[in-house]
């Protein structure tokens, strides 16, 4: 059964196919920038990644299948975390590679092949930069920093259709890296390969033929890729806010400098939104998988959750949805209980599941279908074939299915507010001082001489 995904170059539904004569699969997939924990919203596209590379491994096998994913590890945001904190910057990407891993095991993402960093890839960064520069593609400005030179590159804006004048509004900076640089470049929407060293860049910097500085930070996937996958890649893929510039950009790097197709196939997932805004700090919705641990849910309800809208629409996240998802599971881990593995049953009941990832990742659908079969309950099911639906899926129906934690601080100052606020009589803000507990994942149970609190029962 073809897998068939969204190509954001062509914008229609294509098969995913090997292109090398090896029929080794390709698929390079953009990482996080490693200076905080990853928001829920950044675990969407992972999770989301993890689904494709698991039916591409069921697909090809899993031998033939190459999966690269890089870790942003110098740009502006990882430099001022250090400087903030008055660290050397691979000390503050490691601690947040770790918790990355970390949380990224717990949501069963399987690893990449490799994991390349940008600061283990300076020589490769700096010898494709050398070639675009032989080419004309780019150029040294006064300051040592080196631009890409956009109009040398005619296919430049083919993913994004962005047309001139959008090009030079988009120009400003994005949300990693290109800086205040405009006074050099020649043209407004040329782009950064290299950054001259500036004092805020503390020891951050390597030498090069142009002086000393930092790789821009397109460069690196473009040099990452050809390093470990080749010049031409067969997926290629990210969150939608990485398709202008970032993956424009790559387009333009990769191609100007190898003379060849970059991606055979690019693939772009939505955003998530929490209560139906986008997540930002101020807003108070920004949630790390430990925010929802500390709440009383388990990573794989979030993983759950996360699947229960279509990638390549956005998903309003809510806590309820969370709610829902551990009952999912529990009813998943019930059924699964009920199954022999020794059964001979030669249907595959389950096919539907699969069908449904494979028409463009339709994951809302494919756990439509899982629970068709699940809520049937009648005849004998092959185990083998539940099995297949839940690996591609990637729920891991033997974690525990809650994690116990510490009462965060913010539950316990809203519950110290509810117990004063009974004290003086005051019942209604008692009460809606319960609600938002419970709102927020939790239960105040009152006592004769005091109160306790413990994650609301699923
Ligand atoms: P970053 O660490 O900022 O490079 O982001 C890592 C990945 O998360 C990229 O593929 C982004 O496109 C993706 N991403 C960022 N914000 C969101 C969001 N709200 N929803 C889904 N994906 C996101
Ligand atoms: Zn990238």
């Amino acid at each position: 059964m073809p897998i068939r995904l969204h190509d954001s170059l062509t914008r229609a539904s294509r098969e995913l196919q090997p292109s090398h004569p090896d029929g080794v699969f390709r698929f390079y997939n953009c990482g996080p920038t490693v200076y905080a924990p990853a928001h829920i919203g950044n675990f969407r596209t992972f999770v989301v990644n993890d689904v494709v590379r698991r039916l591409l491994e069921l697909e090809f096998g899993a031998a033939k299948v190459k999966h690269v994913r890089n870790l942003t590890d110098v740009d502006d945001k990882t430099i001022k975390r250090a400087r903030d904190e008055g660290r050397p910057l691979a000390d503050v990407t490691k601690q947040w590679t770790e918790k990355f891993h970390a949380d990224c095991d717990a949501l069963n993402c399987l690893r990449p092949h490799v994991e390349p960093t940008a600061t283990g890839h300076i020589v490769e960064q700096v010898d494709m930069i050398e070639v675009l520069m032989q080419k004309g593609n780019a150029y040294r400005a006064a300051d040592g920093s080196v631009y890409f030179k956009v109009n040398s590159f005619d296919g430049y804006g083919k993913l994004s259709r962005v047309k001139e004048r959008e090009l030079q509004a988009n120009a400003a900076p994005s949300n990693k890296s290109q800086a205040a640089d405009a006074d050099e470049k020649e043209d407004v929407s040329d782009f950064a390969l290299w950054k001259a060293h500036k004092p805020d860049d503390g020891a951050n910097a390597w030498e090069s033929p142009w002086g000393r500085g930092r790789p821009g930070w397109h460069i690196e996937c473009s040099a990452m890729s050809k390093k470990h996958l080749g010049d031409t890649i067969d997926l290629h893929t990210g969150g939608v806010d990485l398709l202008f510039p970032h993956h424009e950009n790559e387009i333009a790097q990769s191609e100007c400098c190898n003379g060849t197709q970059f991606a055979k196939h690019w693939y772009h997932s939505e955003h998530l939104l929490v209560d139906g805004k986008k997540m930002s700090k101020s807003l108070g919705n920004l949630y790390t998988l430990e925010d929802l641990i500390a709440k009383g849910f388990s990573p794989m309800a979030l993983r759950y959750a996360l699947l229960a809208g279509h990638p390549r629409k956005q998903l309003n996240f809510t806590l309820d949805s969370l709610h829902a998802a551990e009952s999912a599971l529990k009813t998943l881990r019930e059924f699964r209980a009920t199954l022999l593995d020794s059964s001979t049953a030669s249907h595959d009941a389950f096919g539907p599941v699969l069908h449904a990832l494979h028409e463009d990742l339709n994951t809302p659908g494919a756990l439509g279908a899982l629970f068709t079969v699940v809520n049937r309950r009648s005849g004998e099911v092959d185990a083998a074939s539940f099995d297949r639906a839940i690996f591609a899926l990637g729920l891991d129906l033997k974690a525990t299915a809650t994690v116990t934690t510490e009462t965060p601080a913010e539950i316990t100052a809203l519950a110290e507010k509810r117990w004063a606020a009974k004290k003086a009589k005051d019942f209604a803000a008692a009460d809606t001082l319960r609600k938002e507990i419970s709102a927020a994942g939790w239960t105040m149970l009152d006592r004769k001489d005091g109160y306790s609190l413990e994650p609301a029962k699923k």
